[in-house]
């Protein structure tokens, strides 16, 4: 069939006050020393101080609260509020940049400069700190292979209080070994209940919206099973090829890279049983059952339930771009710039129902989002003239703008008898209620601070993640399954499309739900 894609019309659900009005709330936090070792890095500059410097201007961060920058360049404490507002000039809406507000955020800013690899400055950081009795925050934004030096210094030089936490990023290990050997590392120092492993897809908007719908209604409850779900699906996909990230990239790959972490994050929000309350260990306890619900996949079914593929040259972003090997400037590398996974979790809920996960680089769009397929309706009492009804779909988007989607079968509008039509109720709220989508870190930093475990992963959770993903990477290797090349700027190889095409479905990226 020729013609358009079929676009469905978007109609606003107005929200209508029930109650008294509820607007968000910003309940300042208790004075706290952040410490951000690595505070002249990308992460730094680009996500940390931006999202700081919005809750400090939201009037969250007050009193003698500070933030530490810590690396091994030697600069004072004016060289790096110079940086930090370099690093907002350019991050940040120019609209945001108030003077006042930024002089008070600026006025927080120290920095010392210490090496995890040497006795260099501990001393000094320890004195800056003194005896406050304040949370510390030790934000680790440095390669994971000094995670646990620094682990070790803190502690040799008795920077580690009760009221201290660790705060780590991905990579959390390259595999299952090499990750408990960090949590192992980092253990000897701090207790598990002041380590926060980040993901920052779990601070965003959408992804918590995701636990409203699903456990603050009794609409979707009852339908959130193999009864009435045919298959979900999860794609991360990036336009961009590795930026500068050859060297870390190529010894990882985007099983390890996006799966492992993020990915399965994802799924575990979708698939997880409705925790008890929303304290920290219900909500893991519950994620980990669904990590450890995985159908193990080995070389006795890789090639069935997995594709790997490589980028080529082709054109994206309106130019034409190199392949992965021209960038990385190597005639020969077989890891893999795209993943597909048919995954299943093998539970009474969602025994039947696929989790399509796909990942990649160069792909044609760069969007990330989550959709529930439901289950089509059992009989269609329309007749021909009225259209068939598509079944429903919830679509729950979380790049590159936050928006949550209900697809839902409508009588078209107006005379002229009988003719179905599919709309997206579009269930954005930001907009409705006058507020700004905040960045995920702004949420996650101060989490850190109030001690709430709940959005970060727990030791177990990363470690029950790596035992289903090293298998998937050994059956590759002892199978042989090569990476399938993909043109940079299409949605990966043809085999990743029969992937899903088998089971007679279809991968959601042809419509839009703008
Ligand atoms: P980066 O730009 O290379 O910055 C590294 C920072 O660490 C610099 O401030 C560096 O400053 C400092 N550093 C390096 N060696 C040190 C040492 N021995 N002692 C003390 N400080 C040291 O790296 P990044 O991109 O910000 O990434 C940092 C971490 O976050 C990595 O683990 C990365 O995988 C993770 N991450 C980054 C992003 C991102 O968007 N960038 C996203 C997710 C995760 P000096 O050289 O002056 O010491």
């Amino acid at each position: 069939m020729g013609g358009a894609p079929h676009r469905p019309a978007r109609i606003h659900v107005i929200s209508r006050c029930t109650g008294p009005v509820m607007t968000s709330q910003i309940i300042p936090v208790e004075p706290f020393d952040y410490i951000v070792f690595g505070g002249t890095g990308d992460l730094a500059e680009r996500k940390l101080i931006p999202a700081l410097y919005h809750r400090s201007s939201d009037g969250q961060i007050v009193g003698a609260s500070r933030i530490i920058g810590a690396a091994r360049g030697e600069m004072s404490d004016d060289d790096f509020r110079d940086f930090a507002r370099k690093a907002l000039e350019a991050h940040i809406k120019p609209e945001e940049l108030k003077p006042e507000l930024l002089d008070d955020f600026l006025g927080r800013l120290h920095y010392v400069s210490v090496d995890a690899k040497s006795e260099r400055g501990w001393e000094t950081l320890r004195q800056l700190l003194g005896d406050e009795p304040r949370v510390r925050a030790f934000y680790l934004a440095v390669g994971p292979s000094i995670f646990g030096d620094i682990a070790a210094r803190l502690g040799e030089h008795g920077m580690i209080r009760e009221d201290s936490r660790l705060v780590i990023e991905k990579p959390i290990g390259n595999d299952l070994a090499s990750a408990h050997a960090l949590n192992v590392a980092i253990g000897k120092h701090f207790r598990e209940e002041q380590v926060f492993r980040i993901d920052h897809y779990l601070g965003k908007e959408t992804v918590q919206n995701l636990m409203a719908l699903r456990f603050a209604n009794a609409l979707y409850e009852p339908l959130w099973k193999s009864s009435h779900i045919d298959h979900v699906q999860i794609t991360v996909a990036e336009s961009l090829g590795l930026e500068g990230r050859a060297g870390y990239y190529d010894k990882s790959g985007a099983i390890r890279d996006m799966v492992q972490n993020h990915i399965l994050q994802l799924l575990c929000l979708v698939a997880m049983e409705p925790p008890a309350s929303m304290d920290a260990d219900s909500v893991r306890d519950e994620k980990l059952k669904v990590l450890r619900a995985l159908r193990r996949i080995d070389a006795s079914n890789v090639a069935e339930m997995t594709v790997r593929g490589q980028y080529s040259a082709g054109a994206s972003n309106g130019g034409a771009v190199r392949g992965y090997l021209e960038e990385l400037e190597s005639g020969s590398s077989d890891t893999e710039t795209f993943v597909a996974i048919k995954a299943e979790v093998e539970n009474w809920r969602w025994a039947g129902v696929p989790f399509y996960l796909r990942t990649g680089k160069r792909l044609a769009q760069r969007v990330s989002e989550i959709v529930i397929q439901f289950k089509p309706v059992p009989h269609n009492v329309f007749n021909a003239d009225a259209g068939r009804p598509i079944a429903n779909r919830l679509v729950l988007r979380l790049q590159p703008d936050e928006a949550v989607s209900q697809m839902i079968m409508i009588k078209d509008p107006g005379p002229g008898g009988m003719r179905l039509r599919e709309v997206a109720l579009d269930m954005s709220f930001a907009e409705h209620f006058h507020v700004r989508s905040p960045d995920a870190y702004e949420r996650l930093l101060l989490d850190v601070v109030r001690g709430n475990q709940t959005l970060f992963m727990r030791r177990d959770e990363v470690e029950a993640a790596w035992q289903w993903v090293d298998p998937i990477i050994s059956a590759w290797h002892e199978t042989g399954q090569r990476c399938k090349k993909y043109t940079a700027g299409t949605w990966g190889p043809s085999a990743a499309i029969a992937l899903i095409e088998r089971d007679g479905r279809t991968w959601h990226e042809e419509e839009s739900i703008d």
